[in-house]
């Protein structure tokens, strides 16, 4: 059996026996994958550090034939840590989720490579402290695109056709609605809230985390994703309880009126 050569970041690890650890990594090449790394607990390994919660290293590895089977690591070298975002709490919890949604929603062995790019991406910019948040929920909607739980906002859910002025976004059904299907009593939305989804697979992630958002929608379309995670997607959250008590659940009455 030879070994091949990955690119991936850490994101779980277990002790196991006296030195070794079983690590989960999300790899470029394989998506999820987990391998047993002998010896890295011990004082000496070279390969400790690669091992490490968050970092990004090279790992060569002989590879289990199928996914869902642990391979073998024979040699790790760290690219880059990011354990500098746990120096903010907000941050890391953001994070943890993240690796909650990866973890439970990638199937082993699916190859996710811009998945994989953007996570490396949002990682980047939490560690240099830009736009923690923005960074984070727009990589959960990134997440939902790219995966078969894509939400349908490519036109109109009622009169199927595309137009530059959607109306509003339709949490039930999760689909766009144009100003001449809206239905009585319903309303229109905050334009730049219903363009977050009408344009959003237009654009690259680099580019969707640099535009220009106002808060407000952010923190009403994190609302909206963690709720379909968790009661519709099943994803467990650790730090549920943390997230729905934090500032960026909370929005004044007044203004979640203009959303519903
Ligand atoms: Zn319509």
């Amino acid at each position: 059996m030879s070994a091949v050569k990955i690119e991936g970041i850490v994101l779980d690890s277990i002790d196991y026996d006296d030195f070794a650890k079983i690590v989960k990594v999300f790899s470029k090449q394989f998506g999820i994958l987990s391998f047993f790394a002998p010896g890295v607990n011990k004082e000496g390994s070279k390969n400790k550090y690669s091992v490490q919660n968050l970092t990004c290293s090279e790992f060569e590895i002989f590879k289990a034939r199928k996914d869902e089977k642990v391979s073998k690591l024979k040699t790790g070298r760290l690219i880059v840590d990011f354990y500098a975002i746990a120096t903010n709490y907000n941050n890391y919890v953001f994070v943890s989720i993240l690796v909650n949604l990866l973890t439970q929603l990638l199937p082993p062995g699916f190859k996710a490579v811009n998945i994989y790019y953007a996570f490396k991406t949002v990682l980047e910019n939490m560690k240099a402290k830009r736009n923690g948040f923005l960074n984070y929920a727009i990589f959960l909607l990134y997440f939902i695109q790219n995966s078969e739980y894509r939400l349908r906002t490519n036109r109109c859910s009622r009169c199927k056709k595309t137009t530059n002025s959607y109306a509003r976004f339709e949490y039930t059904d999760k689909t766009l609605v144009c100003v001449k299907c809206l239905w009585p009593g319903e309303k229109k939305q905050p334009p730049s809230f219903v363009k977050i989804f009408s344009s959003f697979n237009e654009f690259n992630f680099t580019q969707l985390t640099e535009m220009i958002y106002n808060t407000n929608d952010l923190i009403v379309l994190h609302q909206f994703l963690i709720n379909y995670l968790v009661d519709e997607l099943g994803v467990f959250i650790g730090a549920l309880k943390i997230i729905k008590n934090s500032a960026v659940m909370k929005i004044n009455d007044k203004i979640i009126m203009n959303y519903q």
